[in-house]
């Protein structure tokens, strides 16, 4: 059998969404509520070893690409020894991050060390009393720190906006004027379901809505092409230095080519973002499953992924919707 995900609408699965926890320093209110948040126990979480043995099967199994997620990742006890740990799987194309901010000059350095070069950005408001209501926090100059902290060190920086129509529409166009003079690409993102309070509303600033009222304000917007399996559709501003991109992440037109798998702090595998887990990983394999007993899990898991998010999503109609951070976003 070849080594190589493959589900069966011919989407080769090379790309793990790996969640280290599902604890966060930050409380955006689109992502879980202020207070009440259950977290997961510490037994409950996958050890690093055990996060590291995945990967390892992961890799075995076809994937090169890997993006570190939570909750907050820099939140996690050790994770710069795992990232480093996890730079060892030889196949490993690319080891990317998602963060909210809350790292370290020194941390910078050493994911630089790592050969770690990618990383995106979560920043909803370049207002500072927009980033704390959104937050909950008053965390923006550091987190704006650091996005210069990467840029200056070379990193491919990637700003990632969630868009709601009553909080920071206002945000918009300063953060495309921000990529005239800064080498990045911030990405809009369509609100979606997982804000752990069962209550949500369409979003009216759907993919459509937000690419005319950039349109209304910048002349010849110009198309970039967009990698192979993207979900943002991105664009430039003649003679700006960076690019912004739409992410139609509730519209969902992008599942024609996903080639994501995500992996829970708790080990629960998922194919879709909006699916049901498939199975828990952590529970096979702390039930003594081996290797290939683990592979053939995982192969089982991707033959069923649904055609799209939709369809995913029918699959989990019943069971409210849990909140980002402990999905791994
Ligand atoms: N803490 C890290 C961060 O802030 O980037 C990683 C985890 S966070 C859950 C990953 C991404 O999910 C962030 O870009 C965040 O904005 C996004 N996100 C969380 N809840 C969302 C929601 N309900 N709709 C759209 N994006 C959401």
């Amino acid at each position: 059998m070849k080594n190589e995900l493959v589900d069966r609408y011919g989407r080769k699965l090379d790309y793990l969404r790996l969640s280290v926890t599902d604890r966060c320093n930050f409380r955006c209110y689109y992502c879980m509520p202020e207070e009440g948040i259950d977290f997961v126990q510490r037994k409950d979480l996958l050890t690093y070893e055990e996060l590291d043995y995945l990967t390892g099967i992961f890799v075995n199994l076809g994937v090169e690409k890997i993006r570190i997620t939570g909750g907050e990742p820099f939140v996690r006890k050790g994770i710069m020894d795992f990232l480093s740990t996890l730079t060892r799987h030889r196949t490993l194309k690319e080891i990317t991050l998602t963060s909210n901010g809350s790292i370290s000059e020194k941390q910078i350095q050493e994911l630089h060390r790592l050969g770690i070069h990618k990383i995106n950005i979560s920043l909803d408001a370049l207002d500072k009393q927009r980033f704390f209501e959104i937050t909950r926090r008053d965390k923006f100059d550091e987190v704006f720190a650091c996005i210069l902290n990467l840029l200056k060190l070379g990193f491919e920086v990637k700003l990632n906006c969630v868009v709601d129509g009553n909080k920071n529409i206002a945000d918009i166009i300063p953060f495309v004027k921000l990529t005239a003079h800064y080498p990045l690409s911030v990405r809009f993102l369509e609100e979606m379901p997982f804000n752990g309070t069962g209550k949500f509303e369409v979003p009216e600033w759907n993919h459509l809505a937000l690419y005319d009222y950039i349109s209304s304000h910048f002349k010849g917007i110009q198309k970039v092409q967009d990698g192979k399996n993207s979900t943002s559709v991105n664009y430039q501003i003649p003679g700006y230095q960076g690019t912004f991109g739409i992410i139609p992440a509730f519209s969902r037109t992008f599942c024609g080519t996903c080639n994501r798998i995500r992996l829970s702090a708790t080990g629960e595998l998922r194919t879709c973002l909006y699916g049901p887990a498939v199975t828990n990983l952590r529970d096979v394999l702390r039930s003594g499953a081996n290797e290939a007993s683990i592979k053939t899990e995982i192969r089982d898991a991707v033959a069923k992924k649904e055609k799209d998010g939709f369809d995913a999503e029918e699959l989990n109609a019943k069971t409210p919707k849990k909140s980002m951070s402990f999905l791994g976003g």
